[in-house]
């Protein structure tokens, strides 16, 4: 029978000795998380293209107190390249044999053509000219395939988790967007687009993927600070978004970008809750009560 105090916190929440890999570590969302699993034990492998912002990210964010978890950059990889992908599990299995966690972070935003003119001809004319095939192809194969394909080559790996510590242990978080959810194309059709991609991959992953007994969710975030938020980030690879840049957005009830600690814990529920799979959970301070979509 479970103790009360077996309900601490630190019990359930607790990721001590968890392998975990993120795309997209380096910055953002995917550095918030990879903060949030070392603080709580885990070792994180970040992976993302700058080698130089990996380094920078570990160096500033790996836990110093002993006993804590530890961030590491894997190696510099393009998840868009099955190639680049191959590579990084193999640099990955020299260390590991096993990965108790995927957090796919990577991502990309689109060029903006806001829908904002009721003149069929100019309407027309924004849209056409301001998009590309190539933009729609470059969104949909970062957002989309390559959470898919990122996946797939760590399948084996976290099966093998899932074999060392029991039914449905190891899973996958896809970092998706609630402009996958909403109906509002934010002025980005193709952004929004692939990320309503990205949600049902993650609906389709789960249900496929719960056969070889690997948990797939996603978090749908709403405004956090990052590199594709505010267009830069500082030497320790943080970025700020200030209230008044969301006040002024002007559909946003919690007044506020959310915080570290608010993608801290939607990533550690979703990592320890083992009865949670297939799960879309909107992290967006009430946007989607205001934007239709869900
Ligand atoms: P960032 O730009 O800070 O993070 C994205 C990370 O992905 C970067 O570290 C980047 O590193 C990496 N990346 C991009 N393309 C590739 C690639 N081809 N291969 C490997 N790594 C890649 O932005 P966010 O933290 O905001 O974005 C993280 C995820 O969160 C994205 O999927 C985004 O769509 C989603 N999201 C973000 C929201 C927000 O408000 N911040 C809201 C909703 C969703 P590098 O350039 O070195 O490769």
């Amino acid at each position: 029978m479970v103790q009360t105090s077996d309900l601490k916190v630190e019990k359930l929440f607790s990721v001590k000795d968890y392998v975990c890999v993120i795309t997209g570590g380096g910055s953002g969302i995917g550095l918030m998380a990879a903060q949030a699993l070392a603080a709580n034990g885990a070792k994180v492998y970040i992976i993302g293209r700058r080698e130089e912002a990996l380094k920078k990210a570990a160096e500033s964010h790996s836990p110093t107190d002993s006993g804590n978890g530890q961030i590491i950059p894997l190696t510099p990889c393009d998840v868009t390249s099955k190639d680049d992908l191959e590579k990084c599990v193999k640099a990955f299995s020299e260390k590991e044999d096993h990965l108790d966690l995927l957090l796919t972070a990577a991502g990309i935003t689109s060029t903006k053509a806001a829908p904002d003119t009721e003149d069929a001809g100019d309407l027309k004319a924004k849209l056409w000219d301001n998009e590309t095939f190539e933009d729609w192809r470059n969104t949909y194969n970062t957002d989309v395939a390559a959470v898919y394909f990122s996946t797939v080559a760590f399948l084996p790996l976290l099966q093998a988790a899932t074999k060392k510590r029991g039914h449905l242990h190891a899973s996958v978080i896809v970092i998706s967007s609630m402009s996958g959810i909403m109906r509002d194309s934010q002025g980005h059709f193709s952004y929004n687009a692939a990320k309503g991609g990205t949600v049902h991959l993650t609906k389709l992953m789960s249900a496929e993927f719960q056969k070889i007994r690997v948990r797939v969710n996603s978090i749908a975030p709403g405004y956090f600070p990052s590199e594709m938020t505010t267009s830069e980030s500082g030497g320790d690879q943080k970025s700020e978004l200030p209230a008044e840049k969301i006040q002024e957005k002007g559909h946003v009830p919690a007044q506020r970008a959310g915080s570290d600690e608010e993608m801290a814990q939607a990533v550690l529920f979703l990592t320890k809750n083992l009865y949670v799979n297939g799960e879309i959970l909107a992290v967006d301070g009430g946007v989607l009560n205001v934007v239709g979509g869900r």
